[in-house]
């Protein structure tokens, strides 16, 4: 097999550009008296919907593919238990690091509140939002995990429910007539080739896509409005930072003796789209793509776990989540007893699971957590132009944490080609 080394830099240099650019033609810049804006919202939209469209094919193959073979040598319910163990306590390992530094810096403390609040039209929609939800109630995502249709349910892309489907189904197929079972689990396995062979063509656009994104953001999104809430911004960042780069790491290298360094490299493509994109849904192809041919994850694990942490690990939303709501609770002088930092901690890890794949999906889930605690709904406001940044840097950590919580089973499954080189000697 020819080695082919794929530089990362193309990829960084689109999201330098993107962010001068942005920042310099700003929302009102024109070209032939087009905006800038709507080019790069529309060719932003397109590569977004090329990632979008092979979400479904690629996750229902890879995980009807990988599921019958578990179902072969029953280590189902194995793999299930430790991928859920790892979720939680990265989870509550992320909150807990938020935590520290929110009590720390104090970014909330002394805040005087009316100032900066934007309590216009975005957070009449957000509480909209939330109305809806809390209309449909608990029930509703409980129920929305076992469709009546699953033809519904994948055009709808339920996540939860085309999850559930792939695994019962895959399930099955181990069970049925070796013959029968043969074809389609070969059948799904095609699907599932033929899907990473589509996302690697979408990602030939990736540094476009990237700069289309990236720029868009900065151009309505200025790094000037980072300074009224520049405290706030930076416990998020540190608590992020430590949890990404100190936090996972030494989990890695303690329990699964992996090279941190080689799992960022092989993870790249994924961490720049979810970076860009701020959507670990959307980036899922990539990640999938990434922690199977690069990381050397089995197809066996890498279908159940990267889902499922897709749709119910959210570390990096989680640490957002408390920062956020402890940053409010000092701002409008809540007095934060143990007991109000625990149901802020508790709060948090329980509505992250929640929290879809898509851009801003935290915010209604903090609006959750400001009900519960007496606060007013406008305290999302005081940073709300912000969110954007910090949805890119979170969504970086959701997507690193899935690929962590792969890697960590696969060894302890006793996989052998889990990032035994370089990755970037793996690429093909
Ligand atoms: N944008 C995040 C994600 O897709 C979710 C959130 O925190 O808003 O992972």
């Amino acid at each position: 097999m020819k080695k082919k080394h794929k530089s990362p830099w193309g990829v960084f240099a689109a999201i330098v550009l993107a962010i001068a650019f942005g920042s310099i033609v700003g929302e009102s810049g024109k070209i032939w008296n087009i905006p800038f804006y709507s080019l790069l919202d529309t060719a932003g939209t397109l590569f977004l919907n090329a990632l979008t469209l092979v979400v479904v094919p690629l996750v229902s193959s890879s995980i009807i593919a990988g599921i019958a073979r578990i179902g072969n040598d029953g280590g189902f319910g194995r793999i299930g238990g430790k991928t859920f163990f790892f979720y939680l306590s990265t989870s509550l390992l992320a909150i807990l690091i938020g935590l520290f530094f929110v009590d720390l810096i104090g970014p909330g403390t002394g805040h005087i509140i009316g100032h900066n609040l934007e309590s216009g039209d975005y957070v009449a929609n957000l509480k909209q939002s939330m109305a809806n939800r809390e209309g449909k109630g608990l029930s509703n995502v409980l129920l929305s995990i076992v469709p009546s249709n699953v033809l519904l349910a994948f055009s709808q892309g339920n996540m939860l429910g085309l999850i559930f489907f792939s695994i019962l189904f895959g399930y099955s197929i181990s069970k049925i007539q070796s013959s029968h079972a043969n074809v389609l689990q070969s059948f799904f396995q095609g699907v599932f080739e033929t899907m990473i062979q589509l996302t690697h063509l979408i990602m030939k656009l990736l540094p476009y896509g990237v700069f289309c994104l990236v720029a868009k953001v900065f151009m309505t999104t200025g790094v000037h409005s980072l300074a009224p809430v520049a405290l706030f911004t930076l416990t998020v960042i540190l608590g992020l930072s430590t949890f990404m780069f100190i936090g996972l790491p030494l989990m890695l290298q303690l329990i699964g003796q992996i090279k941190p360094a080689w799992l960022f490299k092989a993870m790249g493509p994924a961490l720049i789209t979810a970076f860009s994109t701020s959507s670990s849904s959307a980036t899922l192809p990539i990640t999938i793509d990434c922690v199977e041919k690069r990381a050397g994850v089995s197809n066996r694990i890498c279908s159940l776990v990267i889902p499922l942490g897709t749709s119910i690990n959210m570390s990096g939303s989680a640490l957002y989540e408390c920062v956020a709501a402890m940053f409010i609770a000092q701002a409008y002088g809540l007095e934060l007893s143990f007991t109000n930092q625990f149901l802020i901690v508790f709060l948090s890890l329980i509505t992250s699971i929640g929290v879809a794949g898509i851009p801003s999906a935290s915010l209604v889930a903090i609006l959750i957590i400001l009900r519960f605690m007496g606060l007013p709904a406008e305290g999302v406001g005081l940073f709300v132009a912000v969110d954007r940044l910090l949805d890119m840097c979170r969504t970086t950590v959701n997507v690193f944490s899935d690929s962590c919580c792969a890697v960590l089973v696969a060894k302890a499954e006793g996989e052998k080609n889990v990032l035994v080189k370089d990755p970037v000697e793996m690429v093909e």
